[in-house]
């Protein structure tokens, strides 16, 4: 989509750090960090959210989830443990409408999920 920031990451119209990219999946870091470690991992294929991954393709789908836990063991979290979270709509304060998951690890995270 044109219009949208992450795919203009994707593309290369707007810079990021890339920690990761596959066929599918492209993964990066995210520009205001809420933990040591905190990656964004896209579907290439622009979706808006969680709310529609209805519309992916299950490969697409799959390779987001398959990318995050590979990122994770990448920035060595797997003894510490980490965080995934998408975020959908209003109610969660989701800013950009493409579908992203935030890993986030490398400190304690707080008992709560608000
Ligand atoms: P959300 O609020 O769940 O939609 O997450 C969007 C995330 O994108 C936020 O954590 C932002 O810090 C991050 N973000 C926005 N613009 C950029 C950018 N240009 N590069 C990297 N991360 C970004």
């Amino acid at each position: 989509m044109t219009d949208c920031l992450f795919c203009k990451i994707i593309s290369g119209d707007i810079p990021s750090t890339k920690v990761y990219e596959d066929e599918y999946v492209y993964a990066f870091r995210d520009i205001n960090p809420q933990a040591p470690t905190h990656v964004l991992v896209i579907p290439k294929k622009h979706v808006s959210g969680m709310s529609a991954v209805d519309e992916m393709d299950d490969a697409s789908l799959a390779a987001c989830l398959r990318a995050c836990r590979l990122v994770a063991a990448q920035e060595g979290l797997n003894d510490g443990g980490y965080r995934v979270v998408s975020n959908c709509g209003d109610h969660a304060c989701q800013s950009v409408h493409h579908l992203h998951f935030h890993v986030l690890g490398g400190r304690q995270m707080a008992d709560t999920m608000a």
